[in-house]
């Protein structure tokens, strides 16, 4: 039995139908006021009504940009609406689509928590409203071992599961049954996090410049873009381990091969990575004198990023716990075979990749390297010629 009014669900989730009207309520008699007065007004309400929304908006941008998970409380009253609608308008007068991926990665993580807590009856009405309706069944199916409670039809869930880029949620990994996919509560919730996490990034029609000027007009969100753009400026010096020149001994971020820069990048960017994108940074960082912090820090801006689970994988990875067996880096023939190797990629490629290197016994001829540890090398060899001057062969 849900204990929601009508009013309930949207409170707390606030991209739901009937949430935006509420935010912006404009009424035939204002349509004719300047569009910045009427904004004025708006925010101006809404800033003495609720004082706490000032410092909430800047949270929700520095906590995203620090990639911190906890900290901020979401409500389930107007304050909840108003300030979902203003980070997304405030997304799309900024234009940044890493900004877009950190905030939309961080809220939509908070949605997902929210989404656990439901009861079963409320999920399926939330997952409808959602457009990706789920069903309960209170006997479930046992796959596993593990009872599977809730099912989604298998045309529904395909184009939103793919977006999750988890072989996890890969059909083949999935209970099927009659056109229907078996969930348990948790797998429901992701994918519901996955829609909110689309829900909350804008759709950037060209509006940016315009809004931005308006936004600038209007005096508490001013303020409040004046502090957002000096954290993305401070930002850019201390964005990731990876865009830092001094982290390792002898690592730099010049000296990374092409196939992991491009996942990094992707991380960076809060896009999902796949279960072998993952492990090629994780055995990579474990053979290349990275720590398991920083390791634990590439997979923070992830969608689905889950501190215990990330820390185990990647402690196995290193044979901490477990069997103890340290795993190597993969070979360039095996990222080449799971379409992993960048060597000619327009951004990231490289001639060491793309064309091998001279060694010793070959003559003229160039030889391939043979996984990642060995560009750093050659990496490395090519810089210090550079510096001394010394020419390539
Ligand atoms: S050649 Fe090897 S190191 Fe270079 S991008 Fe391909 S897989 Fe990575």
């Amino acid at each position: 039995m849900s204990y929601y009014n009508a009013y309930g669900l949207v409170y707390k989730y606030p991209w739901l139908e009937g949430g935006r009207e509420m935010f912006d309520p404009i009424v035939e008699s204002e349509s004719a006021e300047p569009l910045v007065d009427y904004y004025n007004r708006l925010f101006s309400d809404y800033f003495s009504i609720y004082p706490e929304l000032y410092q909430k908006l800047l949270d929700v941008f520095i906590f995203a940009l620090d990639k911190k998970e906890s900290g901020i409380v979401l409500t389930d009253d107007k304050l909840n609406i108003i300030l979902f609608y203003t980070v997304k308008t405030l997304l799309t007068a900024f234009d940044n689509r890493i900004l877009d991926n950190h905030v939309a990665n961080l809220l939509s993580k908070l949605y997902h928590k929210r989404l656990l807590q439901e009861n079963p009856q409320d999920l399926v009405i939330i997952s409808k409203k959602m457009g990706l309706p789920c069903h309960f069944d209170r006997k479930g199916k046992d796959f596993g071992g593990v009872i599977h409670h809730f099912w989604v039809e298998i045309h529904q869930y395909v184009p939103i599961a793919a977006l999750l880029r988890d072989s996890n949620y890969q059909l083949i990994n999935r209970m099927v049954q009659n056109g229907k996919v078996f969930l348990i509560k948790d797998h429901m919730a992701r994918l519901l996090q996955e829609v909110a996490r689309r829900e909350i990034i804008p759709d950037h029609q060209g509006i940016s410049g315009e809004l931005l000027t308006l936004l600038k007009k209007i005096n508490p969100i001013s303020a409040i873009i004046n502090e957002i753009a000096i954290i993305i400026e401070e930002k850019k010096y201390s964005q990731s381990p990876y865009e830092k020149t001094n982290v390792y001994e002898n690592m730099v971020y010049v000296l990374y091969p092409p196939c992991i820069k491009f996942i990094l990048n992707k991380a960076t960017n809060g896009v999902n990575l796949t279960h072998s994108e993952r492990l090629h940074i994780a055995f990579f960082y474990a053979n290349t004198n990275h720590t398991v912090e920083e390791t634990v820090d590439v997979f923070r801006t992830l969608p689905d990023f889950d501190e215990k689970i990330a820390r185990y994988n990647i402690e196995f990875s290193r044979g901490i716990g477990g069997k103890g067996k340290k795993y190597s880096v993969y070979s360039c023939a095996k990222l080449k075979s799971i379409k992993l190797c960048k060597a000619t990629d327009k951004e990231y490629g490289d001639p060491i990749c793309a064309e091998g290197v001279y060694r010793k016994g070959h003559g003229d001829t160039k030889v391939p390297i043979k996984n990642p540890k060995d560009f750093v090398f050659w990496k490395n060899v090519e810089i210090q010629r550079k510096l001394q001057n010394i020419p390539k062969k």
